[in-house]
């Protein structure tokens, strides 16, 4: 089988004659060999290229045993010639993407020492695991200078070494590979062991934009963006910020500072409303019987915060010693209350209030919670003693 994305990188198209075709998944796909194909197949962390064989879309591309599977819908005639084509956005977008990986990598390498332990490269994202920590200062340094590696433009070498001259070499991805090892080396930046497709020169990569970064097994796993996805997520950044900076009136490069500036006029606004919460169901208070006369306390106040009412039903049972609630918000709407007692069984109640008036609510014997729609007479009936 002819790997033709080895002979060039830039073969889209190509006719290749089935060699075999098996049905799989009880006949619901079937995986087919071609004399030679430009399909890269999902390998070392990277995705498989996607396209079409006939004209029919090629579902998935594996490699075992070096020969390379395309996965169809439909089976293909054993000896028929077939073209092929690879979608060339996706492939153009990987090789972007796997070339800035090999320039961060290197670069880590070189700088740090660390190793490149993971790699991973979908349509969704790239992530590398480095088995060694970065610091966001250390991070912002690589990412500049694989971008200045960008600028030089320089070019991408694919080479096979014999035997004696892999004895020799220094590269990474080390590992011990039945036959030939394809070595693709950055001059001054990277050498290191590779399947993949590459891009010709580092100036084809694009922007490599480092995301984001986080403690993975010991080390850290980066994610990187490299060409047209650097650029579609700048437009994604760059439509937020401007949105943001519309809605607070503010320019873009001081949308942080307004950010900050809203939620402590946001926490201001809150403490205020708080004191005025507390201060309502204080004057509220006074309108209730006294515990002299009632042995229960029921207040029905309009939408109140849950901290708020808690600290008033946990006032009320200091003075009385029936049932201690506040009822907050509306007949229509529904209210959610709190019930409290130092001496009568709270939990009874909610049963009660659950069966008799469909309450949603629980807790324990001081204290219950929930939500209630019912009318005050109804939930009174319930709540006070006769
Ligand atoms: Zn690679």
């Amino acid at each position: 089988m002819r790997k033709l994305f080895y002979e060039d990188i830039n073969i889209t198209d190509f006719t290749a004659t089935v060699t075999a075709c098996e049905p799989i998944d009880a006949g619901k796909t079937y995986r087919v060999l071609l004399d030679a194909t430009a399909f890269f197949p999902e390998e070392g962390g990277q995705s498989a290229d996607k396209g079409t064989l006939g004209n029919q879309s090629v579902l998935d591309v594996q490699i075992e045993k070096d020969l390379i599977y395309h996965y169809v819908e439909k089976p293909l005639e054993v000896g028929t010639t077939i073209s092929g084509h690879v979608d060339w956005t996706q492939r153009f977008d990987f090789m972007q993407q796997h070339s800035g990986e090999h320039i961060v990598s290197g670069l880590v390498h070189k700088h740090f020492g660390y190793n490149n332990v993971g790699f991973h490269l979908s349509v969704n994202e790239v992530t590398l695991d480095f088995n060694g920590e970065l610091t966001p200062e250390q991070i912002a340094m690589i990412e500049k200078e694989a971008n200045e590696v960008v600028f030089q433009n320089l070019p991408i070498e694919i080479s096979y070494p014999t035997k004696e001259e892999l004895a020799v070499l220094s590269y990474r991805s080390k590992i011990e590979i039945e036959g030939q090892v394809r070595i693709i080396t950055i001059p001054g930046v990277d050498v290191c062991a590779c399947c993949a497709p590459h891009v010709a020169y580092t100036g084809s990569i694009g922007m490599i934009k480092i995301t984001n970064c986080q403690s993975h097994r010991g080390g850290v796993r980066l994610n990187i963006l490299c060409g047209q996805r650097a650029l579609t997520d700048y437009n994604q950044k760059q439509n937020s910020v401007t949105a943001v900076s519309v809605a607070l009136s503010a320019k873009p490069n001081l949308i942080a500072d307004a950010v900050l500036r809203l939620k402590e006029e946001n926490l201001r606004q809150k403490e205020k409303y708080n004191d005025l919460q507390a201060q309502y169901l204080k004057l509220s208070l006074s309108a209730l019987p006294s515990p002299a006369q009632s042995n229960d306390a029921v207040l029905f106040v309009g939408p109140m915060d849950t901290i708020a009412i808690r600290n008033t039903v946990n006032e009320l049972v200091e003075s009385y010693t029936g049932y201690c609630a506040v009822f907050s918000g509306s007949e229509n709407d529904g209210y959610q209350f709190i019930v409290g007692s130092k001496h009568a069984d709270c939990k009874e109640l909610a049963q009660i209030l659950r069966q008799e008036l469909g309450a949603k609510c629980g807790g324990n014997t001081p204290m219950i919670q929930g939500s209630i729609t019912a009318t005050p007479d109804m939930i009174l009936n319930y709540l006070c003693s006769k």
